[in-house]
């Protein structure tokens, strides 16, 4: 490791090693380094099929180290704080990095302790969660013991990477019921903090049919604020949409699916870099900092205004890696790639069932293929478990598509 790059990724997750190896691509010579902590690197979209028995979770994980373009130095420590003035991270172990040019991807943090009494339970007395690597396999151990009473599944609040996956696993999870026979002797819930049942209407009228077809007991304006494991009781708060008035309702779960609040790291919160909501302040089609012209920033953790997912930095880390290049060469940046606001979201809806939704910024459906994909399929399913993975490792981190 040294003590200044050229430039420098913060975050060496789906973005960053995927603008990483496109910038090294395209100029073998380019002074990289790349601030990662985590020796290992985690496929998250298929946590979902994890927390239902589908797969094993080993298969989302493999060593980052496989990941780190030839080029690039990793630097394995986290970034505490940001100084964007003085053009300096300083790491956990207390050194400090110098730049010349920036490219921020640190991803969602993740903020258990926002729901009183979650990490007390978190992963016993059927409390789960398919939001961490660890927890993910109890999802299926909790749900192949429910044979009765109530599974309660949740949303957060928050902006939340992959909005579609609060629902999945508990399409996933009354599928599982239905065939067990459990479920017509189970109650499934789902508390949404939300106002609709998903925001882009040309795909929502499908998971209507899919909620009424399991009987799902789907609440709107519902926040799950209080856990109490060894009672297994959940207390929500309700909010009344026509007066805003509030009331907390306490229910029985024998199955609590939790889907944490989540925010902005806590070095870019405190940093310069940070919008009023504490994401970074980028321009959403350029993907440039409104304020910093040598800082880029891209996936969970910046201001975009879309859906958090994986396919939108797969769009995402080419323009950043294209318009930081220009920045280096030109001195600016003229004739800039635009990010379009493309987003996608594989809704499983049952084993063997997936409502494929592809839009943009402005809930605008921006369908790969020339069907419809509004409805449940097979085939998309069958992308979802078995190409996108071979093209998120093969393809997408190795720069390639
Ligand atoms: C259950 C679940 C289901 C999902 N389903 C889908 C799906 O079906 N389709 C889809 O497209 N997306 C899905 N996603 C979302 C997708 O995984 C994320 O949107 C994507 O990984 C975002 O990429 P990123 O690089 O911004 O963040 P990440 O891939 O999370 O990477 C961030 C990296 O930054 C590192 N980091 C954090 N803090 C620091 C620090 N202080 N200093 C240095 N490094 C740091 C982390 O260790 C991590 O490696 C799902 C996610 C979950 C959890």
């Amino acid at each position: 490791m040294k003590d200044a790059y050229r430039i420098l990724i913060v975050g060496g997750g789906a973005a960053g090693l995927t603008v990483a190896a496109r910038l090294l691509a395209e100029d073998p010579s380019l002074d990289v380094g790349i601030v990662e902590p985590s020796d290992k690197h985690y496929y998250q979209p298929i946590w979902t099929l994890v927390g239902a028995g589908v797969f094993d979770r080993e298969i989302s994980e493999r060593d980052e180290a496989d990941f780190i373009p030839d080029g690039a130095d990793w630097i394995r420590d986290r970034v505490d704080a940001l100084d964007a003035d003085a053009r300096r991270v300083t790491l956990s172990s207390g050194a400090t990095v110098s730049y010349e040019y920036l490219v921020l991807c640190p991803g969602i943090q993740i903020d258990w302790h926002k729901i009183d009494g979650l990490t007390d339970t978190l992963g016993k007395n059927g409390v789960t969660s398919n939001y961490s690597y660890d927890i993910v396999p109890y999802t299926w151990e909790v749900l192949q013991s429910v044979r009765s009473g109530r599974a309660i599944f949740t949303s957060t609040p928050t902006p939340l990477k992959c909005g579609g996956a609060p629902q999945k696993i508990m399409y996933l999870a009354a599928d599982h019921l239905r065939r067990t026979g459990a479920l017509g002797r189970t109650e499934v819930m789902f508390a949404n903090p939300g106002t609709m049942v998903f925001g882009v209407e040309y795909f929502a009228k499908t998971l209507r049919k899919v909620i009424a077809r399991y009987g799902i007991d789907f609440r709107l304006h519902t926040e799950l604020v209080a856990v109490r494991g060894p009672e297994q009781k959940a207390t929500f708060r309700v909010t009344d949409p026509a007066t805003g008035a509030r009331t907390e309702q306490t229910v029985d779960f024998d199955m609590l699916h939790v889907v944490p609040h989540q925010s902005a790291p806590d070095f870019i919160k405190r940093s310069a870099v940070a919008n009023a909501d504490g994401w970074i302040d980028v321009k959403r089609e350029t993907l440039q900092h409104v304020r910093y012209p040598e800082i880029f920033g891209l996936g969970d953790a910046s201001s975009v205004p879309v859906a958090k997912t994986g396919a939108a930095v797969r769009k995402q880390a080419p323009v950043v890696a294209a318009n930081l290049l220009q920045v280096m060469r030109e001195g600016s940046l003229r004739h800039p790639e635009l990010y379009d606001g493309y987003t996608s979201c594989p809704l499983v809806t049952g084993y063997g069932k997936l409502v494929l939704a592809e839009f943009d910024w402005d809930n605008r459906p921006m369908p790969s293929f020339p069907f419809d994909t509004s409805q449940e399929r097979y085939s998309m399913y069958a992308l979802k478990c078995y190409v996108l993975p071979d093209l998120y490792w093969h393809g997408m981190l190795r720069g390639r598509v």
